[in-house]
């Protein structure tokens, strides 16, 4: 009997690899394989190792890669999945192949950096420390991504078929719903990927892109996300108060900085700068936007804007490319983000990585966290165990490039830039549904997240949830 298999992001909100198995025979030799995303593991330490684990069923026998959105945790171990035997067709849409473009290389050039590190520290067990998978290697998996439409219908195999759906998270990402077909019966499953906010701009003031994710979709089987399971985003306009955040920090002499996703996030961040420039709600210092990936990424962003709200559209009408606007800088090579440090004058520094799990962020975090008068701020979700996690929780000091680096600057976090829909959001989609799933397994949560909404779920909807757990295996009946 058919079964799916949840090998990532089942008790943590990484790693997200569901796999599909249409025959039941788990050597992978019969019937078809499919994995539902295939994403990097990040933060503690425990949940890192399982990236360098093999897949249960070998990797050459998996037949093909659904991809529902570009963000590391749900498409960053395709290069390994690639490395170790798989030569299948990765289906995702055309910006989300074009995010991966960039996002993996930049991965894996990520990967051999930190390998070298622990080699040159000898900080590793492993000696020599290797790389997951090169630059090399993730530019090599790129020729296997295949772009679909979203809404168009692809049939895998007499068997199979799946269809894209907006899921209204980062540009290009979908939910990926799967029919299964045996003995003339249907069965519908649902993915979600990361769900973003609802429609309406009052509910989630954050939001910049996309128009709420596809409504009136029906499943025998349904899993969901929940990683703000148990979190309600404010529902305040969060532009007030950061522009107080970083004129107080200005007024001190203090200099910003941001950790932020190099993709979306970083770019819709400027846009809201320069809009509280223009409007003079915060003073014209100088923007450094610290990370190559980013710049590649606001001509892919400018280039599919149709799946932007008509605010962010107009933005874009009225500011053009922020790679030419005056007073932002945007750094490309090493030596353009090391003079960043010689920059003592009020300032803004947005780098990636958002979770400062590795990246420039850490050179620009460890120059600038001991001085009080500096601003460190949080606009998007930092996962347990991750550097930005340790850092937003207002340790006295933490860890980077092996030193213990104390925190002296201000810590802020706002919430309201979440790409997540949270559990109000969530239960207004879900009431779009003309009808119950058999079961919703929740995935993508820390166990608390996840517990709480299936706990909601059952109360408000009287739906039949269940957490998912790592490695555990669901038979399609
Ligand atoms: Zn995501």
């Amino acid at each position: 009997m058919a079964y799916i298999q949840f090998l990532g992001a089942a008790g943590t909100v990484t790693g997200s690899k569901h796999l599909i198995n249409t025959s039941g025979d788990p050597s992978g030799k019969n019937g078809l394989q499919i994995l539902i995303d295939c994403g990097l593991f990040q933060g503690p330490k425990d949940w890192r190792e399982r990236n360098w684990r093999d897949t249960p069923i070998s990797a050459a026998e998996i037949d093909a890669v659904i991809l529902t959105h570009a963000h590391l945790d749900h498409c960053g171990w395709i290069p390994r999945l690639v490395k170790e035997g798989f030569r299948g067709p990765i289906y995702a849409t055309a910006p989300t192949i074009d995010l991966c473009g960039i996002i993996l290389p930049d991965s894996g050039h990520l990967q051999e950096e930190d390998a070298e590190f622990y080699n040159k520290v000898k900080k590793s067990k492993h000696d020599p420390a290797l790389p997951l998978y090169s630059l090399e290697e993730a530019q090599g998996s790129l020729q296997y991504f295949k772009p679909v439409q979203v809404g168009q219908t692809t049939q895998l195999s007499p068997e199979l078929s799946f269809r894209l759906v907006r899921a209204a998270h980062i540009l290009g990402s979908c939910m990926a719903e799967v029919v299964l077909t045996s003995g003339g019966q249907a069965r519908r499953l649902l993915f979600t990927g990361d769900i973003g906010r609802v429609l309406d701009h009052k509910v989630a003031p954050g939001k910049v892109v996309h128009s709420g994710p596809t409504e009136g979709e029906t499943a025998d089987i349904l899993v969901m996300e929940s990683t703000y399971g148990n979190r309600i985003h404010p529902k305040e306009d969060p532009l007030p108060e950061l522009a107080t955040l970083i004129t107080v920090a200005a007024k001190r002499g203090g200099t910003v900085v941001v950790p932020a996703f190099a993709i979306e996030r970083t770019q819709k961040f400027v846009f809201i700068l320069k809009h509280l420039m223009e409007s003079g709600q915060i003073p014209g210092i100088s923007v450094f936007c610290d990370s190559p990936m980013a710049i590649k990424a606001v001509e892919i962003f400018l280039k599919y804007n149709e799946e932007y709200t008509d605010e962010t559209r107009g933005m874009i009408q009225k500011y053009g490319s922020p790679l030419e606007w005056p007073g932002f800088t945007f750094a490309s090579t090493p030596e353009e983000s090391k003079k960043i440090n010689t920059v003592l004058v009020p300032a803004i520094i947005i780098s990636s990585s958002g979770m400062a799990t590795g990246g420039r962020i850490l050179h620009h975090l460890a120059q600038r966290l001991p001085d009080p008068k500096n601003l460190v701020l949080f606009i998007g979700f930092q996962a347990p165990g991750t550097r930005g996690f340790v850092i937003k929780s207002k340790s006295p000091e933490v860890k980077i490039f092996g030193d213990f680096v104390p925190i002296r600057a201000e810590v802020a976090a706002l919430e309201q830039f979440s790409d997540h829909a949270d559990p109000p959001e969530l239960l207004q989609w879900l009431r779009t549904f003309p009808s119950r799933p058999g079961t919703t397994y929740l995935v993508h949560g820390e166990p608390e997240a996840s517990g709480q909404l299936r706990d909601l779920m059952n109360k408000e909807l009287g739906w039949n949830v269940e957490v998912a757990h790592y490695l555990e295996k669901i038979e399609v009946k």
